[in-house]
């Protein structure tokens, strides 16, 4: 009789660390979850080994547990398992994989989380069976992960798919990584926030700004999103601008890679037809035919647990226990 074959998926985050125990079928049977610690890579380290340690400690039987998969934001060299360097986490060149993999003695595989987000929605979400997906993760920045021919593409060095840095307005805002006008500047949550201060700051009215209890500091995405539900004209126009440079970036990767699919997911996903309507129409009247006829754009569907599912996935995938 074949053994049921699980693996431990950690989602390893700049607020928190998540992580669980994944059968085959996608099932989470076991998960836990701890602030990560703001100190050194050493502190992070400990808390990712404790969380594990909890869980090998609850399997119902340790020999089914396959491996660890773990997911970060930033540049991974997939080959090697080191995380060259991350946004918010401590990281520089730390050679993860190998740290964890000979504390507990199982096959230990790292990843980008963009990547893993995509991973885990073909193998449980929106995009099962699926063989070419691009996924993206729209929060305050955007993750991508390309699949194509059923396989994670991962470039020369593990660092393809860096969608978010795909410039989409050559002459537009300063990003994060020192260019102009990338993909993440234009369509992100972040890009929510600028676009609505903007628009105050030039003495429009808005719920927005009562929302944020006057305070131009505490504008989120999240408060633009609830505020564009109230049907707020500013919020819907925020949106509107938004979905549109959404739209031209999905067009861009439509035309590129000719999907199947491509799945969003992410915070600023939960605003659903908001962003995706305008982000539509520009892809209905921008993108070639025949790449956007078969191209579907829809949410993603593991959420919040897309990271552990993905990180788990990424086990499966690399043991061909799948
Ligand atoms: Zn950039």
């Amino acid at each position: 009789m074949e053994t049921h074959k699980t693996a431990i998926g950690v989602d390893i985050g700049g607020t928190k660390i998540a992580a669980g125990i994944v059968d085959t079928e996608g099932h989470i049977l076991s998960s836990l979850r701890a602030v990560t610690p703001a100190g050194t890579s050493d502190d992070v380290v400990s808390a990712i080994n404790y969380l594990i340690d909890k869980l090998i400690e609850s399997a119902a039987n340790i020999s089914e547990v396959a491996g660890v998969g773990l997911a970060t934001a930033g540049t991974v060299d997939f080959k090697e398992g080191v995380i060259v360097q991350s946004p918010n986490l401590p990281f520089s060149k730390l050679r993860l994989r190998s740290i964890i993999e000979s504390k507990f003695g199982l096959p230990t595989f790292l990843d980008n989380d963009g990547n893993l987000a995509a991973l885990g929605e073909s193998y449980y979400g929106a995009a099962q069976g699926i063989k070419n997906v691009v996924g993206l993760t729209i929060g305050t920045g955007i993750g991508a992960g390309i699949i194509m021919n059923g396989c994670l593409y991962r470039g020369a060095t593990g660092a393809a798919a860096e969608i978010g840095h795909m410039v989409i307005e050559a002459t537009g805002p300063r990003c994060t990584c020192g260019s102009y006008g990338c993909f993440e500047e234009m369509a992100s949550g972040r890009a929510l926030v600028r676009l609505a201060k903007e628009k105050i700051g030039q003495g429009r009215q808005s719920l927005i700004l009562e929302l944020a209890e006057g305070r131009f500091e505490n504008i989120t995405g999240q408060g633009i999103t609830e505020t564009a539900g109230k049907r707020d004209k500013l919020a819907i126009e925020v949106f509107n601008e938004v979905g549109f440079w959404l739209g031209i970036g999905i067009n861009n990767i439509i035309n590129i890679f000719n999907p199947e699919m491509v799945v969003i997911g992410g915070g600023v996903a939960d605003a659903g037809e908001l962003i995706l309507a305008p982000a539509r129409q520009v892809v209905a009247e921008r993108t070639l035919h025949p790449n956007q006829d078969v191209a579907e754009i829809v949410l993603a569907g593991l959420g919040n647990q897309s990271g552990i599912l993905g990180a788990a996935a990424l086990v499966f995938d690399e043991l061909s226990l799948d």
